[in-house]
């Protein structure tokens, strides 16, 4: 998404909602197919990591040592991962071949919004705050002479944007609320180690929650603790809920009070 605001400066942003109708259509018989899967910056969001590392049945640290280069966002200080191109001439995307992308279905955020950009981040949580689009006409993007017409929320629906935004919503609002805050406010290492275990490295945060003392140091109830167990959606949410947490200091996930006390004596 980041993407879609850094190439906004290059071009003359049209404004549009949910409603606005777009011309635009991309399928396998445009001249320019797979040209935007090409020297491109793709920022990966957690369910992004999630989908992809599932479909090439990889760990998450697996994958992220395979396709990921890290990163800092900018005016965030957060650490990110964007997908590792290869090193060939044209600087391709890992997943792309002649007939298209080989991980369709898993295709990270920024490849299901392109080439609608989000000019305003708030995606809070359970809010009815739909932000505003534009789009990226870029030169090489033919799909704009097609004539098929739709609705920005139809694109959204037809890409399946909107189950991906609502499962990393909690995610995007401590990048929105990061980025908020004045440049000289920066977080510990250790807190940025956090982010980057919860956001990106779900086999290893799950291990963290279920073989050290996270249990006995947080109250996690039973029924939340059966949720995410099994289930990456339901850990990652609750994950972002304990970041939340341990970066703002607020009591999203409560402190068992005796086992922390115990915990700073020993230390
Ligand atoms: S993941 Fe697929 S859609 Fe996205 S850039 Fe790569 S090949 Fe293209
Ligand atoms: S450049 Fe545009 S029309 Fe061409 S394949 Fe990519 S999104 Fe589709």
């Amino acid at each position: 998404m980041t993407e879609t605001l850094d190439k906004m400066a290059n071009i003359e942003p049209v404004k549009l909602d949910i409603d606005s109708n777009m011309k635009f259509e991309c399928h396998k018989k445009v001249k320019c197919f797979t040209k935007c899967c090409r020297d491109i910056r793709i920022i990966l969001t957690p369910y992004d990591i999630v989908r992809l590392k599932n479909r090439l049945d990889l760990s998450s640290e697996e994958f992220l040592a395979i396709y990921t280069e890290p990163q800092l966002l900018e005016k965030t200080d957060l650490p990110m991962v964007i997908l590792r191109l290869l090193d060939d001439d044209m600087k391709s995307c890992p997943f792309v071949r002649d007939s298209g992308c080989i991980v369709y279905e898993d295709r990270p955020t920024t490849c299901r919004y392109y080439p609608l950009g989000v000019a305003a981040l708030s995606h809070k949580e359970g809010a009815d705050d739909e932000g505003f689009y534009f789009l990226i006409n870029e030169p090489h993007c033919l799909g704009f002479e097609e004539e098929k017409i739709m609705t920005v929320r139809e694109w959204r629906g037809d890409q399946g944007i909107d189950m991906y935004d609502e499962i990393n919503a909690g995610w995007t609002d401590i990048i929105v609320r990061k980025r908020s805050f004045p440049a000289n406010i920066k977080l510990t290492d250790k807190s940025k180690q956090l982010f980057f275990l919860v956001s990106y490295n779900i086999n290893k945060f799950r291990s963290f929650v279920f073989e050290s003392t996270f249990l006995t140091l947080y109250k996690v109830d039973e029924k939340t603790q059966k949720a995410i167990k099994d289930d990456e959606i339901a850990l990652l949410k609750f994950g972002f809920k304990w970041l939340k947490g341990v970066l703002w200091k607020d009591d999203s996930i409560k402190v068992n009070e005796d086992a922390a006390a115990l915990r700073k004596n020993r230390e």
